[in-house]
């Protein structure tokens, strides 16, 4: 009993900070897009090939969250963005103080577009609002399609589904139709994308996306 009370009070101080942040990325007009997913799923790859695409259009900031190594962090400075790496440590999550400290390091002037990507987990993530815009859930195909069944509260709280890796279709046990359907069953109010980052195929369709909800 008392552990529930515990969490509650972590998430309660956690919301709290997220409110703050979230009214610093309003103030800002910068669009805050939360990656989760289970390790593996593609988000590094994703935001690759994302700010590949809109580099040139917008100014945008990267924060990566990981247990360990900054390896994420310096694929995508290679492509000259502002990027911050928290290293959790073992921990399974990001929180808002994680980010709220990330935010130091980042000057969030002029930027228009800021992505968290996560720590590869697709429970506890859920939980922990990081003052975002949105959750944007990856699910890549080789994970089969009843994820969205076993772990209900990522795709609940999700606003964004990326369906990744769909060029391994043919050979991975997956049905996107089923896919979509369960997620749908979970979170009838999903927007859903299909990708792949090594054909490139949807990347367009994701980035016009973003674009549509940049703030002027
Ligand atoms: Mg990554
Ligand atoms: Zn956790």
């Amino acid at each position: 009993m008392g552990i529930i009370t515990i969490e509650r009070k972590v998430l309660e101080k956690n919301d709290e900070l997220a409110t703050q942040i979230r009214n610093k990325f309003k103030d800002n007009n910068t669009f805050v897009i939360n990656i989760v997913s289970s390790p593996g799923s593609g988000k590094t790859s994703i935001l690759e090939r994302t700010i590949e695409v809109l580099k040139s259009k917008i100014k945008l900031a990267v924060i990566e969250g990981d247990v360990q190594t900054d390896f994420d962090a310096k694929r995508v400075e290679k492509y000259n963005v502002p990027v911050v790496q928290i290293v959790t440590n073992g921990g399974c999550h990001l929180d808002a103080k994680l980010v709220k400290d990330a935010l130091e390091n980042i000057d969030l002037k002029g930027i228009k577009f800021l992505v968290i990507e996560n720590v590869g987990n697709l429970v506890c993530p859920a939980g922990y609002d990081l003052g975002e815009d949105y959750k944007v859930v990856v699910l890549s195909t080789t994970e089969g399609d009843d994820k969205p069944l076993k772990y209900p509260k990522m795709f609940i709280n999700s606003s964004i589904l990326i369906i990744n890796k769909i060029d391994l279709l043919p050979y991975v046990n997956c049905n996107v139709k089923e896919l979509r359907e369960n997620a749908l069953k979970i979170n009838p109010n999903l927007k859903i994308f299909e990708t792949s980052c090594t054909t490139g195929e949807g990347i367009k369709e994701w980035c016009s996306w973003i674009l549509e909800n940049i703030k002027d």
